[in-house]
């Protein structure tokens, strides 16, 4: 078992001091093939909650009893598998998902860090996220977890009217998340982020910008707005489809959604991806490296991945998904070293429209100089350059090609869906038309 000792300390302490480095405003220039192939960021799965949420169709658990020890074992052992299987030098940034990581104990977080440590770079500025919930991130459970490393904390606050977050089956009060967020900025200031959903059933517009607005005067630099999805098998859904409630409309959603991000507009956020608004420099890096198509290890039940085996010869990215059931992945780990349940080799027409789907999210969009990372011959004008449909997008004022590369308007931003749609068969087309070469790390 993995004990956090003075190493972990260590890192712990030089992370606290990293925290009051200035930020900056982009994520900066991708590194070379090369270097790519040797970093990734890390997540790590917590499957466990205290209780099902009405909406929630994500991989978790309600247990009776934890074996923390176990758990925070199989978490160490896999998060060193996969390093190694990786040939991952360096670990950008850490988060821990769920479920409900803020239940873990700050012990088993510092074990985690502590082991990735041990087998790879982990820079003391590395930004290490914790998703928690208000009601269990206590101000000292918040604090110990900074002790343990954690210098970000992203807080599930979901709404500011009771009513809504009973609807939700959430265990917190408006006031429980208020009280929380104020604690979670006193011990993490300006590295706190908080979300807020919209398009619940029977939500209207006017109540729920006024709880943006109310937001605005509590939050700290970095708001996600996540629109309802009404997922097959959660209660929500059922109560949706047999008329106890009402479905959410999503003409008002799309309302709000639209009015939500100019009142941040407004307060000084940049909408730096079509759900997420930071001020002050205050992206999240770890997210950043799925928009960018960077690699990526999940550990932990359920958990998703996506890079290079080293050593095999093979220059091919894989996804990988790690068993969902927390028992029977903790079986394979200690078995085997990891609980990988699926491999599947992206090729690289797929690993393109990753790059395409996933880089227009951002406000920077696709980089010429990101996408011949992944592409070297066929170019994005290559490919965008002579169609007719991209050529009316661009005209439309929705999409920019030009020299810093492909991206969305503000107003393509907010119809990001309807324009893939146009772009994602350009691609494809391009791509049966070309001859591109082979990438390496791609
Ligand atoms: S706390 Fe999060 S993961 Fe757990 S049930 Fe609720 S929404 Fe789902």
């Amino acid at each position: 078992m993995a004990v956090p000792g003075a190493r972990a300390r260590g890192w712990a302490a030089a992370a606290k001091a990293a925290q009051r480095r200035p930020r900056v405003e982009d994520a900066g220039a991708p590194p070379s093939p090369e270097l790519a192939s040797r970093r990734a960021a890390l997540y790590v799965h917590w499957p466990y909650c205290e209780k099902r949420c009405s909406y929630c169709n994500f991989n978790k658990y309600i247990p009776r009893g934890v074996q923390e020890a176990a758990m925070r074992n199989c978490l160490v052992t896999e998060a060193q598998t996969l390093l190694q299987l990786s040939g991952v030098r360096r670990v950008e940034s850490v988060f821990f998902g769920g479920g409900t990581p803020s239940l873990a104990s700050p012990h088993t977080v510092a074990a985690v860090l502590e082991a990735v440590a041990r087998t790879a770079h982990l820079p003391a500025d590395s930004e290490v996220t914790l998703e928690a919930n208000p009601t269990s991130a206590s101000g000292s459970r918040l604090a110990a977890f900074g002790a343990a490393g954690v210098n970000r904390l992203s807080i599930g606050l979901q709404s500011l009217d009771d009513s809504e977050l009973q609807l939700l089956g959430r265990t917190h009060s408006a006031n429980d998340a208020l009280r929380t967020l104020a604690e979670a900025r006193r011990l993490f200031p300006g590295r706190v982020s908080v979300d807020l959903m919209l398009g619940l059933p029977a939500q209207r517009v006017g109540p729920w910008i006024g709880q943006l607005q109310e937001l605005l005067h509590h939050c700290d630099d970095h708001l996600s707005l996540y629109q309802l999805s009404l997922e097959r098998g959660t209660t929500l859904f059922t109560q949706v489809r047999q008329g106890a409630l009402p479905a959410p409309d999503p003409e008002l959603a799309a309302e709000m959604y639209q009015k939500g991000r100019a009142v941040l507009r407004e307060a000084g956020f940049r909408q730096y991806e079509v759900s997420n608004f930071a001020r002050n420099g205050a992206l999240s890096t770890h997210n950043w490296t799925y928009w960018q198509c960077g690699q990526y290890l999940g550990v932990g039940p359920g958990a998703h991945g996506r890079f290079m085996l080293q050593g095999t010869g093979s220059h091919t990215r894989e996804a990988r998904i790690q068993t969902l059931e927390p028992d029977n992945w903790m079986k394979e780990v200690m078995l085997s070293g990891h609980g990988t349940r699926k491999r599947v080799p992206l090729g690289k027409l797929e690993l393109l429209e990753e790059v395409l789907a996933m880089g227009l999210r951002t406000d920077v969009g696709i980089t010429h100089q990101h996408w011949q990372q992944f592409e070297p011959q066929l170019t994005l004008n290559d490919v965008f350059g002579a169609s007719e449909e991209v050529k009316l997008l661009l005209e439309q004022g929705l999409l920019l090609l030009d020299d810093r590369g492909l991206r969305c308007s503000w107003e393509g931003l907010a119809v990001l869906d309807s324009l893939l749609l146009t772009l994602l068969p350009r691609l494809q087309e391009a791509w049966q038309q070309g001859t591109p070469s082979p990438v390496p790390g791609g």
